[in-house]
Formats: structure tokens, C-alpha cells, sequence
């Protein structure tokens, strides 16, 4: 039975690359490094009712294992090449399997990722994905190295993933602007074109996968300085603040999880280039604050004043 499933996998996420000499069905991949490229590597795992709510779609389970992956490989300024992918079943549906290697294969086609072999086990739902890419040699984008005066920018809009969970916890209406939302949630669009583009560029780049401020606050560390943020540029998609008020809107916006947005640093006279280029790139870059000297990120409310960690939204998510 594991082997017929293996198998589904296989066929459905089928994609060539001349770099893989030997793919699913052996007891390893055999994989050839581009010469004079530094590999990139990460995982990351999704627990049913913990990163996705019971009954999510098996298709949008598959696409966001991915995605959140490649939103890693993105914030490094990394290409992506090869994926693995450990699954942990309740039992063999193989309905279910199809639709999430179709999710998954629908989000890999786009990079011409290829599934090169993971694990198969009986459990409770939980997908785990590494993924493999290339870098040239020294110049990947890390949260080390945002300098005191440059500027903070974020890739598309904030908050949206976090309202569209939400919509989904409450009783919602199906109308266009919540559906956006909740797919922001299920799908999110790895910034992989962004972080290609911020290399040689960005001084600090992350993925915002736990909130901004959380985000922010780890290249804050990472690079030894502090960071303001002003929550009137905070970009926020109009279906957000047509379905939740401005201070719920900001709140998601800082604190909200899994937008998978880019959150970078630039010296101050590469803004207007940068993000010129992301335009065009389709997601857009927003300046939304700047890198002081000190530590912690604060940020400033629309009437000038300092937000208390508490209004940040923190007690909000944590509790
Ligand atoms: P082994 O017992 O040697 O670890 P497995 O039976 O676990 O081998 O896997 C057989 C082959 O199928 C291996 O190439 C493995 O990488 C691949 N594989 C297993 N599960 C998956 C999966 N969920 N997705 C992709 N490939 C898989
Ligand atoms: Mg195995």
C-alpha cells in the first residue's frame, strides 16, 4: 500500500531536471550540485490543526508545505531545484494523497522544482517538506547585516493570511474579499523573484512567516540594531480593510502570521530602484520604516505616538 502511494506521488509530481541522477525509488537521490554554487537548504514541518485548521483542503495542504519552504529559500536570495517530502497519514486515501501531490506538483511546476524522494508514514496528518537550492557563493541574503539608518521594506501586503484564518474561525460570508483572504491563508506566493533580485542589494532580508514585528525583531538581533516602523505605511490589501476595522487591520498587519511576505533593509539611496524592480515583479515593495541604533522594534501609530508592546498585538496571538 505505501509503495501504490509513493508511486501517486511520484507520477503526479513528476518533473525532469538534468541535475538529478536519481530520484523517488531508490534508498537516496542522487543529486549534482552546480559547479561554483552554494546549496540552500531548509525544512519546515505543518501539523494538522496547529499550521492549517482541520478540513483544509488536501490541495492547498500540499501547495503550502511547499510554499512555506520556498518562501525560506526566497528570503536567502536562493533559486530552488529539489524538494523532499515526509508525510505522516492517518490512513491510505489515497483521494486525499492526489490532491495534495497535485497542490504541491501545481506550486513546484512553477520553479521547475523536482520531488526527489521524502517518507511515508501512518499518523497523525503531518507534511514535512526540505527543499534544496543554489546560491552564488557568498552571496546569499541573511538577517545579519541591517545598518543604522537604512531603510525597512516589505514585499506586498500584511495582515491578510491572518484575517483570512479569522474568517475562517467565525461564521463568514463567501463574498470576493473574504475568499481573497482566506486564500492568502491556503496559498500563499512565495517571493522567490523578489529574493533573487534583493540579492547584492537588501543588507538584511527575512520571510514574515510569524508576524512582522516577530520578524523583524529577529533581524533586529541577527544584525545587532533597532528598527521603527510607522503603522500608517504598514500595506494593507483593500480586501483586508474592507472586512476589519483600521486597529484589527493594523493588528494583523504587525502581528499576523503566514503572510510569507519578504521583510528586507536597504541602504536609503537604493529604495526608489529597488523598488522600482519589485513592481515590475508584480508584488511591489513598501518602505515602512527605518534601522535606528539600540534594539527591539517599536512602532509609531498613525497620531505620532508609540504603541505599548501590548497594543502591538502580542497579548492578542499569544494568549
Ligand atoms: P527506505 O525504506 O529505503 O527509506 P522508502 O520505502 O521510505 O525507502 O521510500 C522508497 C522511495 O520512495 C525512496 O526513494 C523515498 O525517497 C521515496 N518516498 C517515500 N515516501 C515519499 C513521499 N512521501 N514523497 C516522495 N518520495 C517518497
Ligand atoms: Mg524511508
Amino acid at each position: 500500500m505505501e509503495f501504490s502511494l509513493i508511486d501517486r506521488i511520484r507520477q503526479r509530481t513528476a518533473q525532469s531536471r538534468d541535475d538529478v541522477r536519481l530520484g523517488i525509488g531508490d534508498d537516496a537521490a542522487l543529486l549534482a550540485v552546480p559547479s561554483g554554487q552554494e546549496l540552500a537548504v531548509a525544512i519546515d514541518t505543518l501539523v494538522e490543526g496547529v499550521h492549517f485548521p482541520h478540513g483544509t483542503a488536501p490541495a492547498d495542504i500540499g501547495w503550502k508545505a511547499l510554499a512555506v519552504n520556498l518562501s525560506d529559500l526566497a528570503a536567502m536570495g536562493a533559486t530552488p531545484a529539489w524538494a523532499l517530502l515526509a508525510l505522516t497519514l492517518p490512513n491510505a486515501d489515497e483521494a486525499f494523497i492526489d490532491g495534495l501531490a497535485d497542490g504541491f506538483a501545481q506550486l513546484a511546476q512553477t520553479y521547475r522544482l523536482a520531488l526527489v524522494g521524502g517518507d511515508t508514514t501512518r499518523g497523525a496528518l503531518t507534511v514535512s517538506v526540505a527543499v534544496h537550492g543554489f546560491v552564488p557563493p557568498g552571496k546569499a541574503l541573511t538577517r545579519a547585516g541591517a545598518q543604522v539608518g537604512d531603510a525597512v521594506l516589505v514585499t506586498g501586503t500584511l495582515g491578510d493570511a491572518a484575517a483570512g484564518l479569522r474568517l475562517l474561525q467565525q461564521s463568514h460570508h463567501s463574498d470576493a474579499q473574504s475568499n481573497y483572504l482566506i486564500a492568502r491563508l491556503h496559498r500563499p506566493t512565495p517571493r522567490i523573484a523578489a529574493g533573487l533580485a534583493l540579492r547584492e542589494r537588501a543588507s538584511a532580508c527575512i520571510d514574515v512567516s510569524d508576524g512582522l514585528l516577530a520578524d523583524l525583531g529577529h533581524i533586529c538581533a541577527a544584525s545587532g540594531v533597532g528598527a521603527e516602523i510607522e503603522a500608517a505605511l504598514l500595506p494593507r490589501s483593500s480586501a483586508l480593510l474592507d472586512r476589519f476595522d483600521d486597529a484589527r487591520s493594523r493588528d494583523f498587519a504587525l502581528s499576523g502570521g503566514d503572510d510569507y511576505e519578504l521583510c528586507f533593509t536597504v541602504p536609503p539611496q537604493r529604495v526608489a530602484s529597488v523598488q522600482a524592480d519589485l513592481a515590475k515583479l508584480g508584488c511591489g515593495a513598501t518602505r515602512i520604516g527605518r534601522i535606528v541604533e539600540g534594539e527591539g522594534v517599536k512602532v509609531r501609530d498613525a497620531d505620532g505616538q508609540w504603541l505599548e508592546p501590548a497594543q502591538q498585538g502580542w497579548d492578542h496571538f499569544r494568549a
